[in-house]
Formats: C-alpha cells, sequence, structure tokens
C-alpha cells in the first residue's frame, strides 16, 4: 500500500508542545506576576524534584541547568580532577569527555558494543588503572548498557559508577529505572529528549544523600540554601527555572502515555524491519527489558544513500554522531592510544553506519507506516 504524505516529516517537528500551549503561557504569566518574583530553586522547583522522586523511588532529585551540568556537578561531588581518570565510551556526546575535562580529569575511551552501540565493559576493564576514579557509561538511542556488568566492575575496581542516562529517561532494567543504576544517575530535559521541555534542565538523581547535599550546594555558588553569601564549595551557576519546573509538574502526568506511543512506534518499526540485515540494514536489538524509546536508530553500511532515499521520499533524518570521541579536535590531544593504530574500531564503525528515524509521539500510524515502507523499499533496492 503506497501511502502519500504531502510534506516532509520533519526529525525535530516544531509542534512539541503545541497540546500544553495554554498551560504554558498560564504558567508564565503565574510566574512572572507571583509576588514572591522567584525565577529559580523556589517552591515550583521544589515540588518537581518531590514529584520525580516519588515517582523514580529514588532517595533524592536534584533539579540543576542541564543534563551536561548534571554530570559535572556529579563529577564535582565525587571530587573527581587532576591526575584522576574516567572510563567513558568512544561513541557518545561531547559531554561524555568535556566534563570530565572540566574538571581537569582525562577521559579513558573505551570502545562499544557493535549492536546495543554502548560501552563494552570487557574493554572498559582492561582500561582500569590505579588513577581510574570512575566508569561513566551512557545509555545510547535506546538501549541501556549492560549496568550490571559495570557495577560489578566498579565495585570490583573500587571506583565510582556515574550514570549517564540523560537521554533514557522511561528505560529499566530488571526492574531497575535507568539512573538508579550507578552512584548517581541524570536526566536532560532538552526539548528533543523523552521528558523535554522548551529549555534547558537536568537532574541529577542518587540514593547517596551525602553526595546529593555536595550537588545540592554546588548548584548554587557552594551555598547550603539556608545561609546565603556563605560558600562551603566552589560551585557553579546550575539552578533550575521556576516556569519549567511548573510545566514539566504538569506535564508529568502524560509522561507515561507519551511513553508508551513511543515504545509503540519503535516496535512498528522493529518488526518491518526484522527481516532487514541482509540487506544491509540493522535494526537495534528487540526486547523490553533495557530498552527505551527515545532515538530509533538504525545501523546501515551505505547510511548515506539510505538517507538520501528518505529525503527523497519526504522522510527527514538524522545522524547523531558522525565522528567518535577521540577524534572530536577538542578531545584528540587527551586520547590515549595503548599503542594501536586504529583503535574503537566498532565505535568507528557505528559513526559510519548511524542514521536515525523520526521517533515522537503525535507522529501518526500513517507516517510512521511510510517511513517504514521507504526504509524497506531502500532495503530491497527498488524504487517506489
Ligand atoms: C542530551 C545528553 C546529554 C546532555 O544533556 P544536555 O541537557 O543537553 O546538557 C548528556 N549525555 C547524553 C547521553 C545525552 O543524550
Amino acid at each position: 500500500m503506497t501511502v502519500t504524505v504531502e510534506r516532509t516529516i520533519p526529525f525535530f517537528p516544531p509542534d512539541l508542545f503545541e497540546t500544553d500551549r495554554e498551560a504554558l503561557l498560564a504558567t508564565l504569566y503565574e510566574v512572572g506576576t507571583d509576588p514572591e518574583q522567584k525565577f529559580i530553586l523556589g517552591r515550583r522547583t521544589a515540588r518537581f524534584e518531590d514529584a520525580l522522586r516519588a515517582s523514580l523511588g529514588s532517595t533524592d532529585v536534584v533539579a540543576c541547568s542541564s543534563g551536561t551540568s548534571a554530570l559535572t556537578l556529579i563529577l564535582a561531588a565525587v571530587d573527581i580532577g587532576p591526575g584522576d581518570e574516567v572510563v567513558v565510551p568512544a561513541f557518545g556526546c561531547a559531554p561524555l569527555a568535556s566534563t570530565v575535562l572540566s574538571r581537569g580529569a582525562v577521559p579513558v575511551f573505551a570502545d562499544i558494543d557493535p549492536l546495543t552501540l554502548t560501552m563494552d565493559p570487557g574493554h572498559a576493564g582492561t582500561l582500569v588503572t590505579d588513577r581510574t576514579r570512575a566508569l561513566m557509561p551512557a545509555h545510547m538511542f535506546s538501549v541501556m548498557a549492560d549496568m550490571p556488568r559495570l557495577r560489578d566492575l566498579a565495585s570490583r575496581a573500587g571506583v565510582r559508577l556515574i550514570e549517564d542516562s540523560a537521554l533514557a529517561q522511561g528505560g529499566s532494567l530488571a526492574g531497575r529505572p535507568a539512573g538508579r543504576w550507578g552512584d548517581a544517575g541524570v536526566y536532560s530535559f532538552v526539548q528533543v529528549k523523552v521528558f523535554g521541555m522548551p529549555g534547558e534542565g537536568g537532574v541529577v538523581l542518587t540514593d547517596d544523600a551525602e553526595l546529593a547535599g555536595r550537588v545540592r550546594m554546588l548548584r548554587n555558588h557552594g551555598q547550603d540554601g539556608r545561609n546565603r553569601f556563605l560558600h562551603h564549595h566552589v560551585g557553579h551557576n546550575s539552578r533550575f527555572d521556576e516556569v519549567m519546573a511548573a510545566f514539566q509538574s504538569h506535564r508529568l502526568a502524560g509522561l507515561p502515555s507519551r511513553v508508551a506511543r513511543r515504545t509503540e512506534i519503535c516496535s512498528y518499526y522493529s518488526e518491518r524491519f526484522a527481516d532487514l540485515a541482509e540487506a544491509g540494514v540493522v535494526a537495534p536489538p528487540v526486547g523490553g527489558d533495557g530498552r527505551f524509546p527515545y532515538v530509533y536508530t538504525l545501523l546501515c553500511e551505505d547510511r548515506d544513500g539510505l538517507r538520501d532515499h528518505l529525503a527523497a521520499e519526504g522522510v527527514d533524518t538524522h545522524v547523531y554522531y558522525p565522528r567518535i570521541l577521540p577524534e572530536q579536535p577538542a578531545f584528540a590531544p587527551h586520547a590515549r592510544l595503548d599503542g594501536s593504530r586504529r583503535p574503537w574500531p566498532r565505535a568507528r564503525e557505528a559513526a559510519r553506519r548511524n542514521i536515525s528515524l523520526p521517533l515522537y509521539p503525535h507522529l501518526t500510524d500513517a507516517h510512521v507506516e511510510h517511513v517504514a515502507a521507504a526504509v524497506r523499499a531502500f532495503a530491497h533496492g527498488r524504487k517506489r
């Protein structure tokens, strides 16, 4: 069946928050005219932290200015600094390396699993030295990292496990939510994430009360929240916005249904792509546990060909990380090669082959069917 799609199906849709437009405008007015005149870290932020804590069952949730900042605050709270090493995946987003470097520590890059695209615990284990202070794996696109093995590795090495779960909200593994496997985890609320919002923000989540207390101080210039202008630590400005806090509290109730719709779309894609591996189009691993519906990413030998084909079919796509972290100009000078001439071969393959399809709750069935049919047509080498 041919589905006609009049306009391009965008990868980043411009109407993500359309259904909550009235709520957003009302919130903006309410916060703006509140006699309290508190625009950051007020009672709305506290209420939002409480609501998230209740929904996750974690001991503490600390809202801050972004997912990147959440990672930085954790690294600072556990005193990672010059001379320390943190093992991170070679494939992923810049904050995995930049947050470590911004602390004066060294990111040590581990290769990834070729299918889950997350840090390979086996390779990570070979990189642990007496300078290693933490492992910082990241969940990737729609698959959680192998947290049981990484937890085991961290415990055996006596190092911290910092979980970059920025994009994995809604995921869980063996009954434990993403973000709750590490000593501390994070979520990002930048607009495209599963619980995105029209602004910048993130949270740190942890069961370690002392760590949470440190993070809470560090997000606001090292103050303790009671004594203003008393600075216990060298802190940051990483505060949370009251308008966004109220808006996210309002949106929290709808999160499960948006996650469910995203999951439904992922399952449909996976069903339609299950037999395409031989044709050079590899879908993400199927299976409920440890999966979450953030970004649906295919691996394709002729990635750019698929991208052009989908564009011609009115399907917008995105290539997240076309270059591995240790080969970024900013990070290459800090990357340890360990004598290997072409290290991180699987990260390199992922960077060369990854391509992501549109995935958001308000995609219609017709759109989803059109995307799937266009991918299948490419794999079968025929023009539709
Ligand atoms: C989005 C993301 C971040 C950064 O979050 P921001 O809120 O954009 O700073 C960090 N790590 C991963 C894996 C992410 O997907």
